[in-house]
């Protein structure tokens, strides 16, 4: 498979967000979020065998742990990434797969966890999600929106009732989209929505939702990648 990055840091976001974790960062990517932070990861790259992967998790983490799969879009290399997931299963690894659902998950093993970031319409890729992967979805997974405007948030909030989100899944997340050049100020002057007012609409509106903010955004420099 064509993987761009393996490497240790916390986990930014999501209900695992704090926690020690593995990514594997696949290359490729057929969207064009337009606050994307992950272009670097579009093309380039290089060839690793399933083995390759697994030796180099082991490594950097020989005692287990939590893994992500991301990318760009890890389920573009859904026949090389399944096998890849069963087996760091197998190792006793606990499994994230951050991915936007555009793909069919259903060949996804049961015990990942899928974290489904639905493209809201100031994404400029609003209705890539496949809307049968909702079948696919269970009670330890997570569907996050990535919200830039007032627009977004009510595209989130009615898509998170029309298909009874909170009673599907483990945890919905409205996160606040960051600018893609943020760099220096480690703060929420680089969200394209403040998250106090974001905050003050979920609240308005009782949205079954948890906010999120991306952790590792406040930790390190917005623009440092490997982080
Ligand atoms: S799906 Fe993810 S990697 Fe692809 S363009 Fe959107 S934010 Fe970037």
């Amino acid at each position: 498979m064509q993987i761009t990055e393996i490497y240790k840091s916390l986990q930014g976001e999501s209900s695992y967000a704090g926690l020690p974790c593995v990514f594997v960062r696949l290359t490729g990517c057929n969207l064009r979020c337009s606050w994307c932070d992950s272009e670097y990861t579009f093309t380039g790259g290089k060839r690793m065998t399933l083995e390759d992967v697994l030796a180099e998790v082991k490594r950097i983490s020989p005692n287990g742990g939590l893994v992500e799969i991301t990318g760009g879009e890890p389920m573009l290399q859904e026949r090389e990434v399944v096998p890849l997931m069963q087996a760091l299963l197998e190792n006793k690894f606990q499994l994230l797969l951050e991915t936007s659902g555009e793909r069919s998950l259903e060949k996804v093993p049961a015990e990942v966890v899928k974290i489904v970031d639905v493209k809201c319409p100031d994404s400029g890729e609003r209705d890539t999600f496949r809307i049968e992967n909702l079948a696919a979805l269970t009670s330890r997974d997570e569907v996050k929106f990535v919200i830039s405007s007032r627009a977004d948030y009510e595209f989130s909030r009615d898509f998170t009732e029309q298909h009874d989100l909170a009673g599907r899944v483990n945890n919905v997340l409205f996160s606040p989209a960051f600018r893609k050049d943020a760099t220096g100020a480690r703060d929420s002057s680089h969200c394209l929505v403040d998250p106090q007012q974001l905050a003050e609409w979920m609240l308005a509106d009782n949205v079954p939702a948890r906010l999120g903010l991306q952790l590792h955004k406040f930790i390190w420099d917005p623009a440092v990648k490997g982080v």
